[in-house]
């Protein structure tokens, strides 16, 4: 079979390499000019800066691990333990494990009724049914109840255990209010916790994309070659990039889910298309910090996250990334990583944002001299979330997709490389098993 995948981030390019694995001829087309999407890495002088995604999550992402392993690249990976802190408005430092949500029972502000308010809560969820991987849209929507992640924290785990664990947490992963997110995705991912570890390849994140290429031999990669239309031929498509046509038998579009509804709106129905586009894809920044010398050599954590409670605040997480991707930066260099929260950016400049990252990674990590470069990523569209009611919706789109086209992307579920890598696989296998 003839396939073209359109879109080289880690969903087009998981899917690149399971059609490849069966034998088919499959074409890449990629608008940027390397693979990778929101996980590509930037080269700037010594240092390799993640221009979005940090880590892998070991067992929580069962089918990367597992794609990893085939390749034989899971060996190197290099471990990140995540050692954190929490940082309170007064400046009380609480050391917590990243990856063990029982260390954050040791926080002092938790009472011990919230303790065992938490515990209880914690073996209640264990017990309860949830999907088996927390980035399957389809396994999500199944137990969508319309409920989201504030008013599940609040009830069951109380008020502190909502800011001094929830909270901290998602605004570190997802930059939005707890009140956003629909339930079934955070569940799955605490009911699962004791599988999660951290991990990032040896040349960052965007090497997993890289990964499947290299493992796909054959594969034709078209580079710098945005899609720009896709037409019916025959029993097949035509599709055009740089005023170029190719043909196929089928396709797998790999866009965000917005670019999707463009390139198919011959083929998709109105409603179809309204579903596609009114996925939430919020606003995102981070900063990149670099000190040619390093002036935290013997900083006890890795990753300071603040916290208070009630309060408003920027910054979800502010991240040493010499220890996170030792390649990150040159020999005896550092950089910070500030992560910031999506609201406050409807009211920051970007030099306002560039200008508190370096304030709060002051504040995090202890006073410094000029720093060498601070590099702003801020993008309109940077992370997909799943309000309530949204893993339905959008597990209703494959459905209604037409025959040979089917779709892959984080949105199914919740961004993440989990959720890229699984929709691509499987858009590729159901693609090629569909009745001739
Ligand atoms: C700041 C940030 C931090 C993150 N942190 C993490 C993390 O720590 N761990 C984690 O697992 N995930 C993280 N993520 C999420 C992760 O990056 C995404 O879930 C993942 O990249 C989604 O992959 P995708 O293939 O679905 O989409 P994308 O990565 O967006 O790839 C889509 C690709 O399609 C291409 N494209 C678009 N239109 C066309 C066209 N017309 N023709 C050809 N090509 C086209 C784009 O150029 C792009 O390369 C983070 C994301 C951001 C932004």
């Amino acid at each position: 079979m003839r396939v073209i995948v359109i879109g080289g981030g880690p969903a087009g390019c998981a899917a690149a390499y399971t059609l490849r694995k069966q034998g088919h001829d499959v074409r890449v087309f990629e608008a940027s000019d390397c693979v990778g999407g929101r996980t590509k890495q930037l080269k700037r002088g010594g240092y390799n800066l993640g221009t979005g995604a940090l880590f892998l999550m070991g067992g929580l992402y069962p089918r990367t691990s597992a794609l990893l392993k085939e390749m034989g690249c899971d060996k190197k990976l290099v471990p990140w333990k995540g050692a954190s802190q929490l940082m309170d408005n007064d400046n009380s430092r609480y050391p917590v494990n990243f990856v063990a949500l029982q260390s954050y029972l040791s926080i002092p502000r938790l009472t011990l009724g919230d303790r065992l308010k938490i515990i209880f809560a914690g073996i209640k969820l264990f017990l309860s049914p949830g999907a088996k991987n927390a980035f399957d849209g389809h396994e999500l929507a199944k137990y969508e109840t319309g409920e989201n992640l504030e008013e599940w924290a609040r009830k069951n785990l109380g008020e502190r255990g909502y800011e001094y664990i929830v909270r901290p947490i998602m605004d570190f992963l997802y930059a939005v209010p707890c009140s956003w997110l629909s339930l079934p995705f955070p569940l799955a991912v605490i009911q699962q916790a004791m599988k999660m570890s951290l991990s990032v390849p040896p040349g960052g994140i965007g090497q997993v994309s890289d990964w499947f290429i290299e493992h796909s031999p054959g594969v034709q990669m078209h580079l710098n070659s945005r899609v720009e239309r896709v037409e019916a031929n025959g029993k097949g498509y035509k599709v055009t990039a740089k005023g170029e046509a190719y043909e196929a038998d089928g396709l797998v579009v790999a866009t965000e889910s917005f670019v999707a509804a463009d390139l198919l709106k011959d083929f998709i129905s109105q409603p179809t298309a309204q579903k596609l586009k009114s996925t939430p894809y919020t606003e995102y920044a981070h900063v990149a910090i670099g000190y040619d010398k390093n002036p935290w050599p013997n900083f006890p954590a890795d990753i300071v996250m603040p916290v208070g409670y009630g309060e408003k605040r920027n910054v979800g997480a502010i991240v040493l990334h010499s220890r996170r991707h030792p390649g990150a930066v040159p020999p005896g260099a550092e950089c910070v990583g500030v992560y910031f929260h999506t609201p406050p950016l409807a009211n920051l400049s970007d030099e306002d944002v560039k200008r508190e990252a370096v304030e709060i990674a002051i504040k995090a990590f202890g006073s410094a001299p000029e720093p060498s470069f601070v590099h702003l990523f801020r993008y309109d569209n940077g992370l997909t979330i799943a309000k309530p009611g949204h893993y339905k919706t959008l597990d209703s789109v494959h459905a209604e997709m037409p025959k040979g086209i089917v779709l892959a992307g984080d949105y199914f579920s919740q961004a993440g490389v989990e959720a890229a890598v699984f929709s691509g696989e499987e858009a590729a296998l159901k693609l090629t098993s569909a009745p001739g």
